[in-house]
């Protein structure tokens, strides 16, 4: 996502290229020894010397004096990967962080169950903490972290990194938290919506792949959209644009805490998809995952609440499909479980509400990366926006 700009067949393209060479010897073989590293990757004993000693002095590698053959050697580790960047995921129930590298893949995460949305300024402290244990951890100098992502459950104004006023966290709205993360990380932090990055994973390494003109929609407490045209995040004015949740569907339908009523997050969010059942004790499914199990075993309650969930979700998607022609609808969340239960009402409503030319080049697909969306979004972003190593 970052353009190197270097001459290619330079001296300096060339250097980058044979560092790269041992980099990638040493994070697949683990520790090798100098020999090793230059059988395994063509460069002569004296360049990788050379490598190693550029890469010992950017703390990027350890070497210690071995034996080999009953011979003098020197035994090379990859301490931290050139150019590493963080990602922090905030979900209400939960905080993750993760380190990728330069390119913004996977390296090792950490999580933790954590009730994300009582207070601010206590989760970014805990957030904090769960950085420095991983990179304790890895052994990763927290210095030479290039960039920090985080992923929020709520609309973020570019201008100004505020929340805004609607989100599943309440107490949230208002809140700046890249600026908060970036006083206690000392690194430049950037805070986005987590459908905005779930749309980016997913249009790099998932279900998306290829596409240029994407809508993902994820569905759980809240229901958000990331809206990609032309292979970018459509944000709007103020980072308002996907919140989709707050379609009104129902003029007289439930108060939505937006303060209009009847919005698509009302017939489809979790809190209240569950509130819709017939309270019956123990037998009442307390979560999502309960209320899909429960409507595939055939009950008609939970199988009656999927299927109008899928026909208001049908409707929300018809309004999106007419207003952008998205040639790919991308479903992410714990309600898509459901499956065919979900998906054919979804089918069934989009028909009737979708110009024809707009449905007929549009699939619907399950999200390819799961819970992972967001983070390996918030990770590429990270990468994308780090200083060139
Ligand atoms: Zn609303």
């Amino acid at each position: 996502m970052t353009d190197v700009e270097v001459t290619p067949g330079s001296q300096a393209a060339l250097r980058r290229a044979n560092q790269q060479r041992v980099v990638d010897a040493l994070r697949s073989g683990g520790t090798l020894t100098q020999a090793e590293l230059a059988r395994g990757t063509g460069l002569s004993p004296a360049s990788v010397s050379n490598i190693v000693r550029n890469l010992r002095a950017a703390g990027t590698v350890s070497v210690r004096e071995t034996s080999s053959n009953g011979r003098r050697a020197r035994a090379v580790t990859l301490i931290r990967p050139p150019g590493a960047v963080v990602a922090l995921d905030f979900t209400p129930d939960r905080l993750t962080a993760a380190l990728g590298d330069s390119q913004g893949a996977v390296l090792a995460r950490e999580s933790i169950a954590y009730d994300t949305g009582a207070e601010p300024e206590r989760a970014v402290r805990r957030a904090v903490w769960l950085v420095e244990t991983l990179l304790t951890r890895l052994r990763v100098d927290h210095a030479t972290i290039a960039a920090v992502t985080a992923s929020v459950p709520g609309p973020v104004d570019l201008r100004t990194g505020e929340i805004g006023a609607v989100t599943c966290m309440p107490r949230w709205a208002g809140f700046r938290p890249a600026e908060a993360l970036s006083a206690r990380l000392r690194v430049p932090v950037q805070a986005e919506n987590d459908a905005n990055l779930c749309a980016l994973a997913e249009m790099r390494d998932g279900a998306a792949a290829g596409c240029e003109h994407l809508i993902y929609v994820h569905i759980s407490e809240g229901v958000g959209a990331g809206i990609v045209v032309d292979g970018r995040i459509f944000r709007g004015a103020g980072g308002t644009a996907g919140e989709i949740g707050h379609i009104g569907l129902d003029e007289r339908g439930q108060v939505c805490r937006c303060g209009n009523r009847g919005c698509l997050e009302t017939l489809l969010g979790s809190v209240y998809l569950l509130g819709m059942l017939p309270q019956q004790g123990e037998q009442t499914p307390a979560n999502v995952a309960q209320l899909v199990a429960a409507a595939e075993e055939g009950d008609p309650g939970c199988r009656r609440v999927v299927a109008e969930a899928g026909a208001a979700l049908g409707r929300g998607l018809g309004v999106l499909a007419n207003t952008f022609n998205p040639e790919l609808v991308v479903l992410g969340g714990e309600l898509m479980e459901a499956g065919e239960a979900l998906l054919e009402p979804v089918r069934r409503s989009l028909e009737l509400g979708t110009l024809g030319s707009a449905l007929s080049q549009m699939g619907i697909v399950r999200g390819g990366l799961g819970d992972d969306a967001a983070l390996r979004g918030a990770l590429l972003l990270a990468a994308a926006a780090a200083p060139e190593t």
